[in-house]
């Protein structure tokens, strides 16, 4: 476990002399409140709160999270946390009438963490302490169950080795399941009495052998050094990672909670359970929850046994029950929101243990905002504020298309954990999955498949498109995360065998390998083989949605488009609401089958068959007449240029109809609403076949047999290949044009503009495009806003280049066709120079428009497409908080833009600003560029939904003068 000292300076100092360090609870009355989570944190604010409302929480102390952040810059506390722990002690024993690990009655308690925002599972826990030699004994005669005694002895021993002492788990659990072996059982409740015993001899064995020192006996030395290492906690990886992913500040620290223990496996009048006042996944007002008969909690969250809908509790303890759903519902109404609680029984006796505001899915989120509304609970303004904006996601999460599920191809029920469809190629550990997906727009579909996940997992749940686990409950850990991000989840299929080691998924017979497709019905718990289709989201939760949204539109006032290049896209975009297109990559056009063979032809510009044009045209241009045979020394250049550009011309021909088709459906969807076209940006090697496969299969073609070279015809047909006769030398030709065009660094190469200014008859072609069909579907009674954005400018004087062009082919169109259009000609900013000389570009600019992808890359000097080779580390050794190509950069990339917006405007008052790289779709930065007074943001059609209401909170939030303080 790592400590780290952090200087002084980098901590928030809150000590002054006569700091408190301790808050007591218990007896009704608590020295906090429920308002104090920077001190007490979420968990202590809570404890504090339910004892004040006088419900039935074992009694404890908190130590405050300035002491975690003394012990942040000391690698220690002070005298004085110590003195008042030692006091607060006194004062439980006290109450409770017990001693800590003395007596015949031994108090016991627990050691948690508990920061100011719910980390769940991400920092330590100690249970059961007190216990030692002798209070075992005590323990086991007090309640004539000395199995319970012995069994929360070696729990404490095995935690403690883990947690303080920092033992690897696996050494405690060899020997556990050493001893299960041994006793021939499989289960944990196996193990008897006294071989519970010869695990606490072999436990302390290992204790000494692995920490060079005794399990300590003295419960106050274990309360201390319990104490250090849940502070340590804070600073553990994966506490880091969550809260890196969820912006927590690093510096906020942990606050402990001391509380008297509670047992749930006291025999089969206790139990322990954890649940939520409405169905965290659709909001459906149902007491909905789990619970285990002699357990304790961790038996509940870890997923070892699979628990028991809450509504059987009635059956059996319905006083209890009774109890349990008072007390929740009047918790729900005290905090006016949805409440996650976890409980004990004891001797039939209910604790509460906490409650707080629960995570939910978009669904439940929505739902449960608008029914509280009905029920007056919340009022409208504090609704809008309830869903996250990223969980409307689900309303556009796909599902299975049924009509591909095949009855045989259903591998398995698990648990509906998180809903939404997801099919991906399996990954069986988090690494792998990260790997396997990999970075940027375009992500492979990967399933995280596990037997259960754990928090260590998150990155691998991150990258994944969906999690499937085979143990584990609805509120396992698998199942509470991944509804929290909206995504995909079945949980506890059981009739699953996850081998993680081989990296294999046996179900059915069958055996699964890493890379093979599956399927997930996060609704309804399915499993099911293959690379199924998926399908929309269910219009009647729209309805919802749209009553929802009607609420939060009115205070936006910042404009939301969408990326969408495609007619089906733009109409997609529109349902959700976007107004307007604010990027259409006009390259994108051409990924089509048919398409990207004219695109190819216009990028790699093959002069030979236009080399007699070419020289017949130098030749009446010139003077001096050149033959074939003097092409080879002349003026060879000038009339090869000339060729390639016939050659470009006839595939810009192609092009030009294909593309003017696509103008019109992406008009048409807009109608009445901006359409923002970029010219051609691509760095073309994504257009080229590779080169370095190419040498590879000039290489092995005098050795490739007649299926290879099958192969290869295939695969180079659209270069002219027909038979295999005609391979080697088309192929050497390819490479030899892609040679020419090879560029060390395409992202910073021939691309954006600079392809336009050297190749003008392309933006020509797509000017021509562009106004031809703004001008039909204008004659058909179309309102069509075309704004044409030349990307990748550097200088005012390539944004003159371009914008002449276009408004030359527009005037020559317009006078053509007898018609003319209102249009913009705009630029996008992408790089730092454009950024910083904006006022001078903005003379010829009518629009700025951020491509913050190319922005954030040529601002960091990251190459977008190779940034997660070092990325990973930056992230672990927060050297970098956030990935900048996924929430943007404020601190730098966001200077630059607030300072164009700002020089842009000084130049043209009027300037219409907006965002078009894939930050346009991120709540934070969608908040951010509403500050900064952009006109709109511009983000992919599924996220259009997220930026609308990430807009409509930033105002109302800056309206209302409402902390928009964002559940966390
Ligand atoms: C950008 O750079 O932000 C952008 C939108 O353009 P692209 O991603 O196509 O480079
Ligand atoms: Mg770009």
């Amino acid at each position: 476990m790592a400590t780290t000292t952090l200087s002084d300076t980098e901590i928030m100092e809150t000590k002054t002399a006569t700091t408190k360090y301790v808050y007591f609870f218990g007896g009704g009355k608590a020295d906090g409140n429920g308002k104090m989570k920077d001190v007490l944190g979420g968990k202590g604010a809570g404890l504090a709160e339910m004892t004040n409302l006088g419900l039935p929480v074992p009694p404890g102390f908190t130590i405050q999270t300035e002491a975690c952040r003394e012990y942040m810059r000391h690698n220690a506390v002070s005298k004085d946390v110590d003195r008042q722990t030692e006091g607060a002690l006194a004062k439980l024993e006290s109450l409770q009438g017990q001693k800590l690990g003395k007596g015949e009655n031994p108090l016991l308690v627990s050691v948690r963490s508990g920061a100011k925002f719910s980390m769940p599972g991400m920092m330590d826990t100690i249970l059961n302490l007190g216990l030692n030699d002798q209070s075992v004994e005590a323990l086991a005669k007090r309640t004539s169950n000395p199995r319970f005694a012995y069994d929360s002895y070696r729990r404490l021993i095995q935690m403690f080795g883990n947690v303080v002492l920092d033992i690897e788990k696996s050494v405690f659990e060899k020997i556990f399941d050493a001893k299960k072996g041994q006793k021939k059982t499989k289960f944990d409740t196996g193990l008897d009495a006294k071989a519970l015993q010869e695990v606490i001899v072999e436990y302390k064995k290992a204790v000494k052998k692995h920490a060079k020192r005794d399990f300590p006996q003295d419960a106050k030395e274990q309360l201390v050094m319990s104490r250090d290492a849940v502070f340590r906690s804070w600073q553990n990886d994966r506490a880091k990672t969550y809260r890196r992913l969820n912006d927590i500040d690093d510096m906020l620290g942990t606050a402990v909670n001391v509380q008297a223990m509670v047992f749930g496996n006291m025999g089969e009048t206790s139990g322990t359970g954890v649940g939520f006042t409405r169905d965290p996944s659709t909001g459906a007002k149902e007491f909905y929850g789990e619970f285990l008969l002699n357990a304790q909690g961790e038996d509940v969250v870890s997923g070892v046994r699979t628990p028991v809908p809450i509504r059987e509790l009635e059956k059996i303890m319905p006083d209890v029950f009774k109890q349990l759903h008072d007390i929740t519902t009047k918790m729900e109404n005290h905090y006016r929101d949805m409440q996650d609680f976890e409980f004990t029984i004891q001797d039939g006796k209910l604790y509460m243990l906490q409650t707080r505001n629960g995570k939910r899915a978009g669904l439940a989120a929505v739902r449960i905002a608008l029914e509280m509304v009905e029920e007056g609970l919340i009022t409208k303004e504090q609704a809008i504020f309830r869903p996250e904006p990223d969980q409307l996601v689900y309303f556009v999460v796909p599902r299975l298309d049924e009509k591909d599920v095949k009855l045989e191809n259903v591998l398995a029920k698990g648990l509906p954990a998180s809903p939404g469809g997801a099919v991906g190629q399996i990954a069986f550990t988090a690494a792998d999955a990260v790997k396997m997906a990999g970075h940027g727009n375009e992500k492979n579909p990967v399933i995280l498949v596990r037997a259960e996940t754990s928090p260590e997992d998150i990155e691998g749940m991150v990258s994944a498109a969906g999690i499937l686990t085979s143990r584990g409950g609805m509120t396992s850990h698998a199942a509470v995360v991944t509804r929290g991000m909206g995504k995909s989840c079945v949980a506890g299929a059981q009739e699953i065998d996850v081998d993680e080691k081989k990296r294999e998924m046996r179900v059915k017979g069958q055996v699964f390998n890493a890379g093979d497709w599956i399927a997930l019905d996060g609704s309804t718990g399915r499993v099911i083989k293959g690379k199924v289709k998926t399908v929309p989201p269910d219009p009647n939760d729209l309805k919802l949605l749209d009553k929802f949204m009607s609420w939060a539109e009115p205070y936006r006032t910042m404009k939301v488009r969408a990326n969408a290049d495609v007619p089906r896209d733009a109409i997609k975009a529109r349902e959700l609401g976007a107004e307007g297109i604010g990027l259409c990559r006009t390259e994108h056009m051409f990924f089509g089958e048919e398409k990207i063979k004219h695109m190819r032809d216009m990028i790699l510009a093959r002069e030979d068959q236009y080399i007699p044009k070419a020289l017949a045209e130098h030749n009446r241009e010139h003077s001096t007449r050149l033959t074939f045979k003097e092409l080879e020394s002349a003026d060879q250049s000038e009339v090869m240029k000339r060729a390639q550009k016939l050659a470009r011309l006839a595939a810009l021909k192609e092009l030009l109809p294909l593309q003017r088709k696509d103008f019109i459906g992406v008009f048409r969807a807009m109608d009445g609403l901006p359409v923002t076209i970029r010219t051609l940006d691509p760095p073309l090697h994504e257009f080229l076949p590779s080169r370095e496969e190419l040498m590879v299969n000039i290489a092995t073609l005098p050795y490739a047999d007649a299926k290879r070279k099958r192969l290869l015809v295939e695969k180079y047909k659209d270069y002219g290949v027909k038979a295999a006769g005609d391979l080697k030398k088309v192929l050497r030709e390819l490479l030899s044009r892609v040679e020419q065009l090879h560029e060390v660094n395409p992202m910073l190469g021939h691309r954006g503009c600079r392809l336009g200014i050297t190749y003008p008859e392309i933006t020509e072609m797509q000017a021509r495009a562009i106004f031809e069909a703004a001008v039909a579907v204008a004659k058909e009674g179309v309102k069509v806003h075309p704004e044409v954005m030349i990307p990748l400018t550097a200088t005012v004087k390539e944004m003159a280049n371009q914008a002449a062009i276009v408004n030359r082919v527009a005037k020559e169109v317009f006078k053509e066709k007898g018609r003319t259009v209102e249009y913009l000609v705009g630029t996008m900013i992408e790089l730092p120079r454009a950024a910083l000389i904006a006022d001078e570009i903005a003379k010829e600019a009518e629009f700025f428009s951020f491509g913050t992808n190319d922005l954030t890359q040529t601002t960091w000097g990251f190459s977008r497409d190779d940034v997660n080779k070092i990325l990973p580390t930056y992230l672990a050794d927060g050297i970098i908080k956030q990935d900048p190509f996924a929430v943007l950069d404020r601190e730098g990339v966001g200077q630059l833009v607030k300072m164009a917006t700002e020089r842009g405007r000084k130049t043209r008052p009027t300037l219409k600003v907006g965002i078009c790289g894939e930050h346009g779709g991120e709540p934070s930065s969608v908040e951010f560029c509403y500050q900064t007074g952009l006109n709109y943001v511009s983000c992919s059609p599924f996220r259009v939904l997220t930026a609308r209401l990430a807009a409509a909170q930033a105002a109302a939030g800056e309206k209302l003068q409402i902390d928009a303080g964002r559940t966390k």
